[in-house]
């Protein structure tokens, strides 16, 4: 009888590259499943735009997979409870799957694992990560907790070999049972349909994933270094959202920007500082792995004691893009119509929201999980607590950030303002940051919430009374 294996499909939605596919296809027959599990995540259900998200992502992997005369096989419901009985009627010997890291995903692999196996072989491998979050280590053998030594010490063992190609004949079982429709899980919004702007910006799928990648090493990567933190320069890759869904590999990208440096000596600056930013994402793995409270509890325990406030009228204005400080209310429409938000505005909305707004870390990152269409568990909680000034190798809380300076510096035109503000388009350079300072109420954009300076001295105190008891 040939050997039959199916290979989970979780944040690995691909064909290229893709460890646990290319290893079930030197074995024989394989079913390529996908399942959506509602309930293991808890609080961390998918939100919203990862969901319009995940259905244009798998409706282009099920195409291509049928170009290949493969199935996609769609479940929703437990994975333990579904795994047992289909290993059953499609004969299967074998379940292979690239690993997760969120604290659930752990969980339930471990389990599935532990119930299976007396069956059939279960394998996982790496297919999401550079490097496995327990394969780098301090000198004494613990995680780390700063990101420039990690990142040292993984450049230093770094080995990071070709990506896979896609698998070469493909055989699927012949006795398949039914699975679900794609249309039945109704991941994509109707009433209201909210998603026009995503539609606009984005084509997932592992083909918009190549091309997205295509685009950043030909026409953004030589500014990259100088240009990542000006919000209209379009210096970034846009890649987040593939990689969170595994699109595309971090090991893709690894190899394509190597080859691209070797190509253009030029390039060296921009190469290692784009590197670096996949160094924080594997950091955050890192991180989420070794603290999988991450997501739940600030990691600095005196933080449990700070006197957050609890304002629904602030939470609505930030969330809506209503808190009369530009730069911010740009960020917040910026990420309800793309679904994604600059960095530089993801930092400012947070340092707003936590340290001007002093309302919570996890109700905004609660809101980004909802509403980011690269929401991801280790990226999101990472850097909200990085900004909250909770987390692990965070910013000093003192340094806080001042929204009219930062949008001076970096969108010094005010063309990001104007992009998604447009109650403020018709505002010079001068005046657009900060319409108050020139007494100038604009129609139908309202005063800022509170005073900046005074809400900074009250974060401030704030702070000097939870370090004071911590
Ligand atoms: C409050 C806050 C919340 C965030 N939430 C998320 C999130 O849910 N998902 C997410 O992918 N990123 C998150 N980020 C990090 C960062 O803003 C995005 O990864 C980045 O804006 C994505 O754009 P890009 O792909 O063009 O990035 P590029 O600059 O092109 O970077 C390349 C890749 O590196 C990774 N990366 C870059 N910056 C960071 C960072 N600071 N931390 C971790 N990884 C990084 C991403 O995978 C990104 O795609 C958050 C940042 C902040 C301040």
């Amino acid at each position: 009888m040939t050997a039959c294996t199916i290979v989970w499909l979780r944040q690995d939605l691909r064909l290229v590259d893709n460890p646990a596919l290319h290893a079930a296809a030197v074995r024989g027959k394989v079913l390529p499943v996908y399942i959506l599990d509602d309930d293991s995540p808890g609080p961390w259900r998918m939100g919203g735009a990862q969901r319009w998200w995940l259905h244009h992502s798998l409706q282009s992997l099920a195409k291509a997979l049928a170009k290949k005369g493969m199935p996609l096989w769609l479940k929703k419901g437990d994975p333990r409870i579904i795994f047992p009985a289909l290993c059953q009627s499609v004969g299967a010997d074998a379940v292979y799957w690239n690993r997760r890291y969120t604290p659930w995903g752990i969980a339930v692999d471990k389990a599935l694992k532990e119930s299976l196996k007396e069956a059939v072989e279960v394998r996982s491998f790496n297919g999401s990560l550079l490097f496995e979050p327990w394969e780098v280590k301090t000198g004494e053998g613990n995680w780390f907790k700063v990101f420039t030594p990690y990142w040292k010490k993984c450049l230093a063992q770094v080995e990071i070999g070709d990506s896979l190609p896609v698998p070469g004949g493909l055989k699927s079982p012949e006795k398949i049972p039914e699975g679900d429709r794609l249309e039945d899980w109704h991941l994509l919004p109707t009433k209201p349909d909210w998603a026009g702007g995503f539609r606009e910006t984005w084509q997932p799928g592992e083909a918009g994933a190549g091309k997205q990648l295509e685009r950043f090493l030909v026409s953004r990567l030589s500014y990259y270094a100088d240009k990542r933190d000006v919000p209209v320069a379009d210096a970034t890759s846009g890649l987040s959202p593939f990689l969170h869904v595994g699109e595309v590999s971090p090991r893709q990208i690894w190899c394509a920007v190597h080859m691209a440096a070797a190509q253009e000596g030029h390039l060296e600056k921009p190469v290692q500082k784009f590197l670096s930013e996949l160094g924080w994402r594997e950091f955050s793995y890192h991180l989420l792995y070794h603290f999988p409270e991450l997501p739940e509890l600030s990691f600095r325990r005196e933080f449990n004691a700070f006197p957050w406030e609890q304002n629904d009228r602030y939470l609505l204005a930030w969330q809506k893009g209503q808190t009369g400080i530009p730069i911010v209310d740009a960020g917040m429409r910026e990420l309800w119509h793309t679904g994604v938000m600059h960095n530089r505005a993801r930092m400012l909305a947070a340092s707003f929201l936590t340290k001007n707004l002093l309302i919570h870390w996890r109700e905004g990152a609660d809101w980004f999980w909802d509403t980011l269409v690269d929401a991801d568990l280790a990226n999101n909680s990472a850097s909200w607590q990085w900004v909250a000034g909770s987390g692990v190798d965070a910013a000093p809380y003192f340094r806080i950030f001042n929204p009219v300076l930062q949008s001076r510096k970096f969108d010094p035109e005010g063309e990001y303002i104007r992009r998604w503000v447009p109650e403020l388009a018709a505002l010079d350079k001068d005046t657009i940051h900060a319409p108050w300072e020139k007494k100038i109420r604009p129609k139908g954009y309202p005063e800022p919430l509170v005073d900046l300076y005074a809400t900074r001295d009250r974060a401030l105190q704030a702070y000097q009374q939870i370090k004071k008891r911590g």
